[in-house]
């Protein structure tokens, strides 16, 4: 086994991405080390390093990195099994949570919201000391919290490295709730808007409409189960775009559930207004704060009766079911995966994701770390 591998350290908010090597760590009783094969790049860890701070405190200079897919390289007595129950071996790949919370405190015993817990911990957060290999921006990832959920799975890793991503989507769709045969509206089509369409499909819907744009990821919408597309850089009118939605409405009525994914102030109030009376809306595109909208509490919720939620992070319990959607294989998760990049191209993708989002004379719609290439 080698005895140190490569990482990527963020500097700071807007900083330099500097390629490291560190010594691996010697594995405690109750660890395990993984080799990376992949690392997703995730809206919030740009919005971590455009300054945003997260309720899970992030340190830097760090080796960021959340939404990781490894083989087991070693195991010193831990994760000998997965969350499942299911055995792990060296050689197995695991996707892990990478959350741990302690569950014993206020929000996670009390509250029961457990993504709040008071000492949460988190993979890509933990700065760049001593084990160092604790973030998905590096060739190995040490699992040395205690309580770290993982699964196992045999998907390829450009489809596995969705479980953290489709867990947030299980999450929208579960506070929002989405009823056998009704009308869904996804506003966003982002990875995590394209997540959200499959995942309601799975719930129970009969029409998802996808609201959203440029062409490429509208084609993609539709093969993630949306049957209506609407693109906003063609109907520009948010007008025309209410009225195109309760168009496809059962009676013109409205849409029975929405959920907004575009992280787009203004597209709250217009998501309000594709709701029928007695309608729910699931917020979960503003993980960061976009800034304020204006909103009617008399005609937007109290005249239409509407329900309003959010859904922020997610739970052990939405990877599991994420990832049965992610095995049943009924989308192209793979297919969203625009940009592979090497380690050193990190801070290239970083800098294309907080502006135009184009990179090498394409937009991205999910761009991977293969930390090995
Ligand atoms: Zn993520
Ligand atoms: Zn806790």
């Amino acid at each position: 086994m080698a005895d140190s591998g490569r990482v990527i350290v963020t500097m700071g908010p807007r900083g330099a991405f500097e390629l490291r090597e560190h010594p691996l760590p010697k594995l405690e009783q109750g660890t395990a080390l993984l080799r990376t094969e992949m690392c997703g790049i995730c809206g919030t860890d740009v919005h971590y390093w455009a300054g945003y701070r997260p309720t899970i405190p992030i340190r830097f200079p760090g080796i960021m990195g959340h939404e990781i897919v490894g083989t087991v390289v070693e195991q010193n007595g831990g994760y000998l099994t997965d969350a499942l129950g299911r055995p792990i071996k060296p050689g197995d790949r695991i996707v892990p949570a990478p959350l741990v919370t302690c569950g014993a405190c206020y929000w996670c015993q009390i509250a029961r919201e457990p993504v709040k817990c008071l000492n949460g911990k988190a993979y890509g957060h933990l700065g760049d000391g001593y084990p160092y290999h604790t973030g998905g921006y590096g060739q190995y990832l040490y699992l040395c919290l205690p309580g770290t959920t993982v699964f196992r799975t045999d998907l390829p890793p450009e489809v596995a490295v969705f479980l953290e991503p489709i867990s947030i989507a299980v999450t929208a769709v579960d506070k929002v709730r989405v009823n056998p045969g009704e009308t869904v509206v996804v506003q966003g089509t982002g990875n995590i808007g394209l997540l959200c369409l499959a995942v309601a499909r799975e719930a129970g819907a009969s029409r998802v409409i996808a609201v959203g744009g440029p062409a490429a990821r509208l084609e993609l919408a539709r093969r993630f189960g949306a049957d209506v597309l609407i693109d906003i850089g063609q109907i520009s009118d948010p007008q025309q775009r209410i009225e195109m939605v309760r168009a496809h409405t059962p009676g013109g009525h409205g849409a029975d559930v929405v959920i907004e994914a575009a992280g787009v102030p203004a597209a709250v109030p217009e998501g309000i207004d594709f709701l029928r009376y007695g309608g729910r809306f699931c917020e979960v595109g503003h993980f960061a704060d976009a800034g304020t909208v204006p909103i009617n509490p008399s005609t937007h919720l109290c005249a239409k009766c509407i329900t309003l939620v959010g859904a922020w992070s997610s739970l052990p319990d939405s990877f599991a079911r994420g990832l049965n959607i992610l095995e049943a294989a009924k989308y192209p998760f793979g297919d969203m995966v625009t940009h592979r990049l090497p380690l050193e191209r990190t801070g290239e993708a970083f800098h294309a994701l907080s502006s135009d989002y184009m990179l090498d004379g394409r937009e991205i719609i999910k761009a991977v770390i293969a930390p090995w290439e």
